[in-house]
């Protein structure tokens, strides 16, 4: 049984808040070292259209990483698979998200398109004229996905990111040296940053999830937003590498496709039946939300959640 009550959602949500003081906020991004390390909320959003939410659900979160998923999307939709995986490999990497490491081995192509390499890898392959087309192509899409079309980035987190962004930009030079990319860096490191600061609610999130967990089809409007090939394909991922290196222990203890991101976002799509969305900035060493991870552990044992 998913979860119907408001009220039953805000004690799961209590009981998951007691482990968000054993986390850290980001501050590698100064701009993320803002929020506040007590927050967590959640928003359901059921096949049937109807949602259920606990804690603040207003407040706004940057994507991040979750935006990894829609980027690959997106591209698997410009391009199709041949031509996306000749630049990014299909592999778990168990390495930290921004680890350059393994681009050393051969291949030299990024292993995965849910590390920093290579999301860059796929941000580089997303269609425009120029930066600004390319960043309202993922954009455009994104509103749709969420059916927003007030979603937009924040200026601020995008351009703390992209003064900051030298280890993302070693990963670019690295890639470029060995023909995975191709264009100017910093052009790409701005289109990146700015979506990785694409803005929205728990309730956008969870309506995103939703899709994916739909196979790629609006549950409200019933319309195809995602081919279903390319919404299993983004799900594949989301288990093997959404949660970074610990993905292995939350398909264990939670079993669903999920996506974290720094600003402490958690995405989370449970096949054919609700999309999750969560906020919980207090993150684990490993750079998941603590109380976001937490809370999808109580769901998962309540609800029955696990897809194994
Ligand atoms: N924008 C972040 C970065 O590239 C995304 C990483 C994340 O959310 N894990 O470092």
């Amino acid at each position: 049984m998913p979860c119907r009550t408001t009220k039953e959602l805000n004690e799961l949500v209590q009981e998951a808040k007691k482990y968000t003081g054993k986390g850290k906020v980001a501050d590698y991004i100064p701009a993320l070292a803002k929020a506040h390390h007590e927050e967590l909320s959640v928003a359901i959003f059921h096949d049937d259209g109807t949602c259920v939410s606990a804690g603040d659900v207003k407040q706004k979160l940057t994507l991040q990483s979750v935006s990894k998923v829609l980027t690959l999307a997106l591209a698997l939709m410009d391009y199709g698979e041949e031509a996306v995986f000749s630049k990014v490999g299909y592999e778990p990497t168990g390495d930290p998200f921004n680890s350059i490491v393994k681009l050393e081995f051969s291949p030299s192509k990024p292993l995965n398109p849910m590390i920093n390499a290579g999301a860059l890898a796929v941000t580089h392959m997303i269609k425009g004229k120029n930066e600004e087309e390319r960043f309202e192509r993922i954009l455009t899409f994104i509103q749709q996905l969420a059916g927003n079309s007030a979603i937009g980035y924040s200026a601020e987190v995008a351009e703390s990111e992209y003064r900051t962004s030298d280890l993302n930009r070693a990963l670019c030079y690295f890639m470029k040296q060995h023909g995975v990319i191709d264009e100017d860096i910093e052009e790409l490191l701005r289109v990146y940053t700015k979506q990785c600061a694409i803005e929205m609610d728990c309730l956008d999130l969870a309506r995103i999830g939703c899709v994916l967990a739909m196979d790629g089809v609006e549950p409200r409007t019933n319309l195809r937003l995602i081919p279903a090939s390319v919404a299993r394909l983004c799900k594949t991922f989301m288990v093997t590498c959404g949660m970074y290196n610990a993905s292995g222990e939350f398909a264990v203890r939670v079993g669903i496709p999920a996506k974290s991101g720094v600003s402490g976002g958690i995405m989370g799509s449970v096949p054919n039946r609700f999309g999750i969305g969560i906020f919980g900035p207090a993150l684990d060493e490993k750079g998941n939300s603590i109380g976001g991870t937490k809370l999808l552990e109580i769901m998962s044992a309540k609800y029955n959640m696990s897809m194994f």
